[in-house]
């Protein structure tokens, strides 16, 4: 058996609205070569100016993964030539990062196991990143939109050990990054990439022979890149040899991991300071502008919301896998409470979060992915918490059946009205006199004197059941779905009973 160890780089984009060094658009997917200015495009004469949204952004990543941000903080010159680098140069932090020496604690379900682990974070730091490369045919275009819009890179010590820890860190970061509003996490776009750095060796020998794996946009990639790794080091290892210090690509179509080039020595990049940069001395404001955006970040969140109101874990995490759903949940279920409370009915904070969480798991994320809104937007969805509340309300007091409460829902999202509303309006108050309901079994009962007759004589417990699941059907719908379904049932199987 081998050691192994995993480090990560991972790169994140800033919602910043304009770039690190200059006051151009950042956003994704326009135009080529619309969002660039003289700046970032590296013209004679011009000057960058930080933008200081961007250093409070990477402020708040590098307090979330408990790094401590430096009393002054510079940007170098990283200095190098490709075709999509205007500058010739990149502005990055390399003796001063924003972030240094931090941790994460990642805590979550690999499989069937609950795996808790401290990953150390080496720094965090700022840097602008280069444009973007097209490959077509036998020429190459260049977009200089994404020169110099603000990244993030957080590296990692390598302190994970299989691909699926290493899955776990970037799922749980592009929570956190999301959680904090710096970063969508859309890996897809390459808001969030990652390249990660595995070696394995004999256990006690330290770190082996490094490989780079260059490039990952997705977190699952993540996982079987690494793990691909590992297992080819492995098997090179059984044979005496030893993995060359290269940089790879992962081929996603075949699975697999390729050379791209070996490593060289170290690269001299020739950092010095950029002149043209005052060095930055985080002030008593700025520190507090990072205090006062932090919020509870997702696991301790997820462990709370298990705790503090009853649902189980895998329920938890799917709340809290968005933080705009978690905030949803927790508003709904303290409307839920407090309407309860004023009523006749009282209603738990458990049962209210329960029902809640039944809603929002499944009948609301249902319909949000048929009418193809986005969970983060849930705040401004027409089931507001508060109807939501309602909802959860009258169902939990025997107001309205089951069914009814799911069309009142589904007419709530339709009408953008109130519930109490839709079900006054269309009568769906529940129906639990005794009589008006026996009166409706008792024309079931005429019309369907055949089945009530089959029912009276069958053995077969599978055909009773069918058959008293129809008869149940013809009296909900004799009542429009109201009559309470408990006295339906019961009333059936007197009828049943009565030979
Ligand atoms: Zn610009």
């Amino acid at each position: 058996m081998y050691q192994s160890f995993i480090g990560l780089e991972v790169h994140i984009h800033l919602l910043t609205k304009t770039k690190v060094f200059c006051g151009c658009r950042n956003a994704f997917g326009d135009e080529p070569n619309t969002n660039i200015c003289p700046g970032c495009m590296g013209y004679p004469g011009t000057l960058p100016t930080l933008n200081i949204e961007a250093l409070r952004m990477a402020g708040m990543v590098a307090r979330a993964l408990n790094c401590t941000i430096p009393e002054k903080t510079w940007f170098e010159r990283k200095q190098y030539f490709y075709p999509d680098l205007p500058n010739n140069f990149q502005l990055t932090q390399f003796a001063s990062p924003i972030g240094q020496k931090g941790y994460v604690d990642i805590d979550g379900k690999i499989g069937e196991k609950q795996i808790q682990k401290r990953v150390r974070i080496k720094e965090c730091h700022l840097e602008e990143d280069a444009g973007k490369m097209i490959h077509t045919g036998t020429v190459s275009l260049l977009d200089y939109n994404r020169a110099g819009v603000s990244l993030l890179e957080i590296v990692t010590e390598p302190d994970l050990e299989t691909g699926e820890e290493a899955e776990l860190f970037i799922q749980q970061l592009r929570r956190t990054v999301r959680y904090l509003g710096v970063c969508d996490g859309n890996m897809e776009e390459g808001s969030l990439r990652a390249d990660a750095n595995v070696s394995i060796n004999l256990p006690g020998k330290g770190l082996g022979k490094r490989v780079e794996i260059k490039n990952l946009n997705s977190s699952r990639f993540v996982k079987l890149a690494a793990n691909y790794e590992i297992v080819r080091h492995g098997a090179l290892m059984d044979q005496g040899k030893t993995a060359a210090q290269e940089t790879r690509l992962w081929n996603e179509n075949r699975d697999e991991t390729l050379p791209m080039r070996e490593k060289e020595n170290a690269q001299d990049y020739r950092y010095f300071p950029e002149p043209n940069l005052p060095v930055y001395i985080p002030d008593a404001a700025f520190l507090k502008s990072i205090e006062d955006a932090m919020v509870e970040l997702p696991v301790p969140r997820r462990k709370r919301i298990a705790a503090e109101y009853g649902v189980n874990e895998e329920q938890a995490e799917q709340i809290c896998d968005e933080k705009a759903q978690a905030d949803y949940f927790e508003a709904a279920v303290a409307e839920a409470t407090s309407i309860a409370a004023n009523g006749d009915n009282k209603l738990s904070k458990t049962e209210a979060a329960s029902r809640t969480a039944n809603w929002l798991l499944q009948d609301i994320k249902h319909i949000m992915g048929r009418e193809g809104i986005d969970v983060r937007s849930i705040g401004s969805f027409k089931l507001t918490p508060k109807r939501m509340a309602s909802l959860v309300a009258m169902t939990a007091a025997g107001k309205i059946t089951g069914k009814n409460a799911r069309q009142t829902l589904e007419a709530v999202i339709a009408e953008d009205k109130d519930p109490a509303q839709i079900v006054s309006e269309r009568g769906w108050e529940i129906l639990s006199d005794p009589a008006k309901i026996a009166e409706a079994v008792a024309a079931v009962a005429k019309t369907e004197e055949t089945t009530v007759a089959e029912l009276q004589t069958a053995i077969d417990d599978k055909r009773r059941k069918t058959l008293t699941a129809y008869l149940t059907g013809k009296v909900l719908a004799a009542t429009s779905g109201r009559a309470d379904p408990k006295i339906v049932s019961a009333q059936i199987d007197e009828l049943i009973q009565r030979r």
